[in-house]
């Protein structure tokens, strides 16, 4: 390649420079990786030396490589299918509620956390037929707003700290599969699994904390339907013994093996929430 050096001569026994091409092996945050690296090497001495541009693009490449290493997705994979998604830098950022300069940081290098690589795929890799999210984009602030409007029609906190999300996981599920089954989607484009102890937000863990701290400001509030579907459901389970209870005796739940994703097509089968009439249908 005949990149023109920033730096022209080695700066130990000024030679000439020639820009190559070879592979590095490092140990990056103890992990052993492999990576192609672009830098310059003296023709005499055989010093390899970077500028600003080659040093940025290495550390890019080293993090990937990291990132690869421990099945992280990599900068470029994560721009990828954001934008495959339809989603600027800003809305990503918003759903995930994190700064956008987060976004632009995971996109050019900086790693994000395994929590974070977890809900990048939960919200960027969705099934093509829409059945695991209910047809809707999955957004914690939204999840945020559905628990909050639970709160006020229980009068009680659902979601405490290091909340396990036993009770307020099943008030989502059916508040989701009740709006796929009524309203034509869900509410908060959660996917859940059925776990032993019922119908539980998938990833929950990583989930917990980025909900307690969201902003359901920063979403539209719900419509008069939604609002009618939370309701609904705060009504028919008003104790979280009821809530537990019924949703052991959905048979959607029953015939999912345990950690299988609930498909929201199987919304219509719920035999503990009864149809919800809405009066500002369309
Ligand atoms: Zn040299």
């Amino acid at each position: 390649m005949g990149k023109q050096p920033v730096i022209q001569t080695c700066p130990d026994c000024h030679g000439p420079l020639k820009w190559v091409e070879t592979e590095k092996q490092a140990r990056f945050k103890g992990v052993e990786v492999r990576y192609a690296a672009g830098l310059y090497r003296c023709a005499d001495c055989g010093l390899e030396v970077a500028d600003v541009e080659a040093t940025a693009d290495l550390q890019e490449r080293l993090a990937d490589a990291y990132r690869q290493a421990e099945g992280l997705l990599s900068g470029a994979e994560i721009r990828r299918l954001r934008e495959r998604k339809g989603l600027t830098q800003q809305a990503l950022a918003e759903a995930l509620n994190v700064g956008i300069a987060s976004i632009k940081r995971w996109e050019t290098g900086v790693i994000q956390s395994r929590s974070m690589d977890t809900l990048l795929r939960t919200l960027l890799l969705d099934s093509p037929c829409n059945d695991h999210t209910g047809k809707r984009d999955f957004s914690i602030p939204r999840i945020r707003l559905v628990l909050d409007a639970f709160e006020k029609h229980l009068g009680r906190p659902l979601l405490k700290k290091d909340d396990r999300m036993l009770y307020a996981a099943k008030y989502l599920w059916y508040a989701d599969m009740a709006a796929f089954r009524d309203l034509g989607r869900g509410l908060t484009g959660a996917t859940y699994a059925a776990l032993p102890m019922g119908p539980q937000l998938n990833n929950y863990r990583d989930l917990v904390d980025e909900i307690a701290k969201a902003d359901p400001s920063s979403v539209p509030p719900l419509t008069a339907s939604e609002s009618a579907i939370i309701a609904a459901v705060a009504k028919t389970f008003p104790t979280n013994k009821k809530i537990y209870e019924a949703s052991h005796r959905e048979k959607v739940w029953q015939q999912c093996t345990t950690g299988a994703i609930i498909p929201y097509s199987r919304a219509a089968e719920l035999t503990e929430i009864a149809l919800i009439e809405l009066s500002d249908q369309k």
